[in-house]
């Protein structure tokens, strides 16, 4: 493997870089980039709180938005106060009542103006500081909320107390942030404030006419506007300011995913081009036609091998959708052309079984397959890497540690990553850019991902999508049960395994413990086994990949009836008899989830059903996740659904899902800025490829600004 830095593969003689382009981090971002701690009156403790929940520099105190708003405006007279409402008065001083010794009385000061009287209220009150602050006879400006007690105005312990001087010094909207333990609202808003003395003028990297248009204020403009609001409409995710910083975001993510793409498609790949010879062998030997979607899929894909630069696709579909046939016809063009393939999974399991099922169909077209995983060692590792070296292998199929360890092949012309949950932007980054020079690049996906989120998470890749599932398949019936019907289901489990059928018994995840994961799948296994006395098996994440496999392939050879499993099956397993899926505590399981376990039923000819016990009472959200999973078998209409019970961050179920994770920027409100963000950036690229003009400059400060910077790598000038 080599690496690609040094391999431009463009004609294009290099063009300098122009002096105008700053290397590395722009100074005039330092200050944003520094810890928080540099700021004013900011120690270490308050460091702590703040990495806790802003991050801890600058910038990310910047980048915490208020959540609401105190109008600060409302200047009634005292007899016009209304309990509960926020006020700011003006009034007079009068004499302090301090609080009697012994008692747990506040202390209190009535102040008066020339309608009535209010009185202020501090418990644990410090005398000589409210003499001070509040001197009798003298005028003050306070605000607060009013509160009645005993039938008289009151107001305890007052957000503000300002002389009348300092009373312009009153924000007139003052923003409220999130919190968290520890930290006072006053404390953060005041340590925001001195951020905001850190921000810089910037140079625009906005379109003139968009910005224009839009009505957005230039950049230090509108991150003051977030923080010290005007109006009270600055909280709405659409005020200008407010979608200013937001498209700011998106306009970022969607630049480094192109700025990836367009490195892709210059990166010289080569011209793969097969004669079908072996694709029409491996199709005579299957028992099925390819769905339209597969072979609309497979055309996107030789299509891409044509091309003279880098294949990097993502084939998106359900469980079940058939996507490796997909992948083995896209790594058949490869070995048609002389060259070898390559097919990654995420566990020694999926490994296996892909290799399993593909087996058969490469004998039969005198395809040479192998199969290595980190269980492979010593001898029998050592024979597989050579003869992948020797190109004595077509087509090498291993865990995803085959690209990251010593692995050579003689010529790799094609790599298959399958259901890559956890593959990110930054892997695909570190694929193309060190990993495998030339190489065309297929991602496998069995999560479907709303269209609002494949751009932002998958901008930088082609897509094809296998939306039908192979013909033949009877839908799932979903129910959903009480856990304290659990006899019935059991008796009804008794009965299916008379029959012939097989079932699968996913046990909950227990929060953050493997362990009891473990012992809850243990116990349920001893229980189905003496209540069944049927052939029971048990898979869970902390066996040893032989151990589990032995049950796994016994499951799967039609030796155990029920498999008991904690959510490692989750993922790309195949055993089309298995007909049942119980799913244990399913309010426990996100919609995604839920749907991807359906999944593993509904794969042979049987009709198959999918039981959700559930704890009793359920909750709004998964008593809809669960009406969702009865109404559709569409993953695209869960993954849209999902989307909106859980918020974007968490869609994937893992915040390692590859998923960028917005901080200014909505999906929900902002929706229709990343496609604007999106045609943006193709027109600056068309113009400016390498980021070179002026604006280009300024874009490349943004890539900076919201820390894509890896992107920047890929620029010639880089
Ligand atoms: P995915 O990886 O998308 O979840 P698989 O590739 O494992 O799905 O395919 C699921 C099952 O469907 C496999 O048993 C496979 O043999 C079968 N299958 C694939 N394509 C077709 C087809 N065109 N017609 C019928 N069955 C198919
Ligand atoms: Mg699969």
């Amino acid at each position: 493997m080599t690496s690609s830095s040094g391999s431009s593969a463009t004609s294009s003689p290099r063009v300098p870089p122009s002096p105008r382009v700053p290397k590395g981090r722009p100074e005039n971002l330092f200050p944003l980039f520094a810890e928080a701690v540099k700021l004013p009156g900011i120690g270490p403790r308050l460091q702590k709180l703040l990495e806790k929940l802003t991050g801890p520099k600058v910038i990310d105190l910047l980048w915490h938005l208020p959540s609401g708003l105190i109008d600060r405006r409302h200047r009634p007279h005292i007899i016009d106060a209304r309990a509960g409402q926020v006020a700011t008065l003006d009034v007079t001083v009068g004499p302090h009542k301090p609080t009697p010794r012994g008692s747990r009385a506040p202390y209190r000061i009535p102040c008066t103006d020339e309608t009535g009287e209010i009185t202020l209220t501090f418990f644990h009150a410090r005398e000589d500081y409210l003499r001070r602050t509040l001197p009798e006879g003298e005028r003050r400006i306070i605000s607060g909320e009013v509160e009645i007690y005993n039938g008289l105005a009151q107001m305890s312990h007052p957000d503000h107390i300002l002389t009348p001087d300092e009373a312009q010094d009153l924000p007139p909207y003052e923003p409220v942030y999130p919190l968290t333990a520890g930290l006072s609202g006053k404390v953060l808003a005041k340590a925001i404030q001195a951020a905001l003395e850190r921000v810089p003028e910037l140079p625009e990297w906005m379109d003139a006419a968009w910005a224009r248009q839009q009505h957005y204020p230039a950049w230090h403009e509108a991150v003051r506007a977030v923080h010290q609001p005007e109006a009270p409409d600055a909280i709405e995710p659409r005020h200008p300011a407010r979608a200013r910083l937001a498209y700011d975001e998106m306009l970022a993510n969607q630049l480094a995913l192109a700025l990836v793409r367009a490195r892709m498609k210059r990166t010289r790949g080569r011209p793969l081009t097969g004669d079908g010879r072996l694709r029409r062998k491996v199709m005579d030997h299957l028992p099925f036609e390819l769905t339209r979607g597969q072979m609309l899929a497979v055309a996107e894909i030789e299509a891409d091998l044509k091309e003279p630069y880098r294949m990097l696709r993502l084939l998106q579909g359900d469980v079940g959708s058939g996507k490796t046939m997909v992948a083995l016809m896209a790594m058949l063009v490869a070995v048609e052309a002389g060259a070898q393939a390559a097919l990654m999974a995420p566990t020694e399991i999926l490994a296996r079984q892909h290799a399993k099922t593909l087996a058969p169909l490469c004998e039969a077209a005198g395809v040479r397959l192998a199969v290595l995983t980190g269980r492979d060692k010593g001898k029998a590792r050592e024979a597989i890497v050579q003869a992948a070296e020797a190109g004595e292998i077509d087509i090498l199929v291993g865990t995803h540690a085959l690209f990251q360890g010593s692995v050579a092949f003689r010529d790799l012309a094609v790599a298959v990553v399958d259901e890559q949950h956890r593959f990110g932007v930054r892997e695909r980054m570190e694929l193309s850019s060190k990993g495998v020079a030339g190489t065309d690049v297929l991602v496998m996906t069995a999560t479907p991902i709303p269209r609002t989120l494949q751009l932002t998470a998958y901008g930088d890749m082609d897509v094809s999508r296998l939306t039908e599932k192979p013909s033949g398949r009877k839908p799932v019936v979903t129910r959903a049960l009480p856990l304290e019907r659990m006899d019935e289901v059991i008796a009804g489990l008794a009965r299916a395994i008379g029959e012939g059928r097989q079932v699968y018994w996913v046990c909950p995840l227990v929060e953050e413990s493997d362990v009891l994961d473990v012992a809850a799948a243990e116990d349920r296994y001893a229980g189905l086994k003496a209540a069944l006395g049927a052939r029971v098996g048990l898979v869970h994440g902390r066996m040893k990949g032989p151990e589990r496999e032995e049950v796994m392939g016994a499951f799967q050879a039609g030796d155990i009836d029920i498999l008991v499993a904690t959510t490692v099956i989750e993922v790309g397993v195949d055993v089309p008899n298995a007909s049942i899926m119980v799913i244990e505590h399913a309010e426990r399981f996100g919609l995604a989830q839920l749907h991807q376990l359906r999944g593993r039923v509904g794969r042979g000819s049987a009709a198959s059903s999918c039981l959700l016990l559930y704890k009793t009472p359920l909750g709004e959200v998964a008593k809809k996740r669960i009406a969702t999973l009865r109404d559709t078998e569409d993953g695209f209409v869960i993954a849209e659904e999902d989307l909106i019970l859980r918020g974007a961050g968490e869609v994937l179920g893992t915040r390692q899902s590859g998923l960028p994770q917005f901080r200014l920027a909505s999906l929900e409100a902002h929706a229709d800025l990343i496609a604007a963000a999106r045609d943006d950036v193709e027109l600056i690229l068309q113009r400016d490829p390498e980021l070179e003009s002026e604006r280009g400059a300024a874009l490349r400060v943004l890539l900076y600004l919201f820390e894509r910077d890896e992107a920047i790598r890929f620029l010639r000038a880089g």
